[in-house]
């Protein structure tokens, strides 16, 4: 028998692998991983068909296809104003989970701290395990999930190498406010601390507020791995594609790693993509097309016994169950999914400690037949 140690001992399956399936499994409308179910526009299938019939099947360049990453720079000029170079300051990634450990990877040594708010995005914690890094977690709570950045500042340590922001946040639908850009700025002033900002929801935010990019602040931006998303901007995710900006020097080191674990990112969908970019401007409509949605969502649950968690974007409403049933909140979602047929996930997933405070985590990516459908269902609980 080998005798093999695991490098990850506490890590199970993913929570939305798991509830996915057993939506599957139970026949259940998921509205657990976040994921589209409405198709994606004819045009795009259209432009990434062209791109594979007319010949570009052989490796894209390390960084991603010229044309791709030109309309990256020109769009965060145009909505951060700020200058990334396509040669040297843009990666074109295999979605915005390679991204994120990529840029880990690139960076963290063992015995490096990094800095994560909870509710945290399942995959910040385990890469930085992987690779010697000591997780030094700061929990937040609804119903705003706001940041006391003095009590943040207790943590930090001569070996505080990182911190990740997550803006629009996954799960909990929360913003980034410019107070907490002030309030980041003044804390990393004259330190080496990196910053991990996870933006793949930039373009999924309500109500008119403004998406707080580290981009938008010299100070931040020269200190920052930047994580963006086409699945989230063209209703995708399974093309698992996206992309990361940073400042020449530390995108020096990313793709020195990039170009051994990836190499190159698939060329047909890239070039598929720049030719529909170049022909829609889709960035202004998103928020609208899920403000939608979302205003949907949230009426139609307003008729359950759930109580609404603010939802400022992504593609995530929260809900709490805490005045009804003191059931945990991960048997929660596993009863609502065998007996009602409706998928969410269980927010207690996204800490280290076991911290539940009866909150679920419904995706409103879905076409209105299912958020309809799927509230009729929840009427019931
Ligand atoms: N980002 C998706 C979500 O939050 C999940 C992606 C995945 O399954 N890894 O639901």
């Amino acid at each position: 028998m080998i005798l093999l140690n695991s490098k990850l001992p506490s890590v199970g399956t993913s929570i939305f692998t798991v509830m996915s399936k057993l939506a599957q499994e139970h026949n259940a409308i998921n509205l657990s991983q976040g994921f589209p179910d409405y198709p994606v526009p004819e045009k795009l299938i259209n432009c990434v068909t062209e791109a594979l019939k007319s010949g570009h099947n052989q490796y894209a360049p390390m960084s991603g296809i010229p044309a791709l990453r030109a309309l990256v720079s020109e769009k965060i000029n145009q909505y951060y104003q700020a200058n990334y170079d396509s040669e040297t300051e843009i990666t074109i990634t295999a979605g915005g989970t390679q991204a994120i450990f990529t840029a880990l990877a690139a960076t963290i040594n063992a015995g490096d701290e990094v800095i994560i708010f909870e509710p945290a995005y399942d995959c910040y914690s385990p890469a930085v395990k992987l690779l010697g890094g000591l997780v030094k977690p700061f929990e937040l709570h609804g119903p705003d999930y706001e940041i006391d950045w003095d009590m943040v500042k207790k943590l930090f340590s001569a070996n505080t190498k990182m911190i990740i922001l997550n803006s629009p946040h996954n799960p909990t639908g929360s913003v980034l406010s410019k107070k907490d850009i002030d309030a980041l700025i003044k804390l990393t002033k004259n330190t080496d601390i990196l910053i991990l900002s996870d933006e793949v929801y930039e373009h999924i935010i309500f109500d008119d507020i403004k998406h707080q990019s580290v981009a938008l602040y010299p100070e931040l931006r020269e200190r920052s791995y930047i994580v963006a998303s086409f699945g989230k901007l063209l209703h995708t995710t399974g093309w698992k594609i996206g992309y990361c900006l940073a400042p020449a020097k530390l995108m020096l080191e990313f793709r020195k790693v990039h170009q051994f674990n990836v190499f190159s990112v698939n060329t047909p969908m890239q070039v598929g993509i720049a030719n529909y970019l170049k022909s829609e401007n889709i960035y202004d409509e998103l928020s609208i097309f899920f403000q939608q949605k979302r205003d949907l969502f949230r009426s139609l649950l307003s008729q359950t016994n759930f109580k609404l968690l603010p939802c400022k974007g992504s593609y995530f409403q929260c809900v709490s169950y805490a005045h009804f049933s003191d059931e945990k909140d991960k048997d929660m979602a596993k009863r609502l999914t065998i007996e009602h047929g409706v998928a969410s996930i269980p927010v207690s997933a996204f800490y280290t400690k076991n911290t539940d405070d009866k909150i679920l985590r419904f995706c409103f990516a879905k076409s209105q037949d299912t958020l309809e459908k799927a509230v009729e269902r929840l009427m019931k609980v």
